[in-house]
């Protein structure tokens, strides 16, 4: 990779939240992003999967079940590696606190669920750093999906998981697919060092300790944008 190694310090501090749809990580980081901004802090924020590329490539692979698992992950790969060399590490380089909703953790879970082999899925990352801080929102499966199927969402195709294959009913594809992710979940969290957040405590319980663990972490301080005046 062109630029710096996976393990080199940079000046920035990177901050990623994990868990199933529905744990309520989006919640959680999007109040941590306006409580940093508040603080006058240089702050960037960055989501999973949010590129054309990846989105035509997955419409066009799913209409004729074109996509292997293996290729299906280096398009996620590849949509990664890009936003991180662009914007991720540029930004951490000059000092900034990068907030990710969803990292590489989401591709491991839900690529191993498709059959990836775990360790080929670590190497194919290998150039993204870890994160100062990943928390993870550990929400029981039941309720995750009480919060996501709720108001009976227009489940995408592979969103629900429908290429494995495990239901033909798109709600209980999912539901399937997502007690599989959670697995994972559960089995990486003390491997990758996850600060584990009960998902189902109070919204304001749960930034409260997000910010406490923040603080502890980071020297806030360091990251002031500077006054224009
Ligand atoms: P995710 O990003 O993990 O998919 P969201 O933050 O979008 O989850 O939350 C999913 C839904 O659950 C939203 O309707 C949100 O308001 C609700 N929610 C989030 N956190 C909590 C919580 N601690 N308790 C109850 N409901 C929550």
């Amino acid at each position: 990779m062109i630029g710096i190694g996976a393990d080199e310090p940079v000046p920035g501090r990177l901050i990623a939240v994990e868990g199933l749809d529905g744990s309520g990580k989006s919640t959680q980081i999007y109040l941590l992003k306006r409580w940093l901004e508040m603080k006058g802090l240089k702050v960037f924020f960055s989501e999973w999967n949010s590129s054309f590329l990846v989105k035509k490539a997955t419409s066009k692979g799913k209409k004729r079940q074109l996509l292997t698992p293996t290729t299906f992950s280096l398009i996620h790969s590849t949509d990664f590696a890009d936003r991180y060399e662009r914007q991720i590490l540029p930004l951490l380089k000059a000092g900034f606190i990068v907030l990710c909703d969803r990292y590489i953790y989401t591709a491991f879970a839900r690529d191993a669920v498709r059959g990836c082999p775990r360790p080929w899925l670590h190497k194919l990352y290998s150039f993204a750093r870890k994160p100062d801080i990943t928390f993870f929102f550990n929400t029981p499966l039941q309720t995750a999906l009480g919060r996501i199927l709720g108001g009976r969402p227009q489940l995408k195709y592979h969103e629900a998981g429908m290429d494995l294959g495990l239901s033909r009913d798109p709600y209980e594809s999912f539901s399937l697919f997502q007690g599989k992710i959670y697995q994972e979940y559960l089995a990486m969290k003390d491997g990758y060092s996850f600060e584990e957040i009960d998902g189902t405590a109070l919204i304001e319980t749960q930034q409260q300790q997000v910010r406490e663990i923040v603080g502890e972490r980071i020297d806030l301080a360091r990251f002031r944008r500077r006054s224009s005046i």
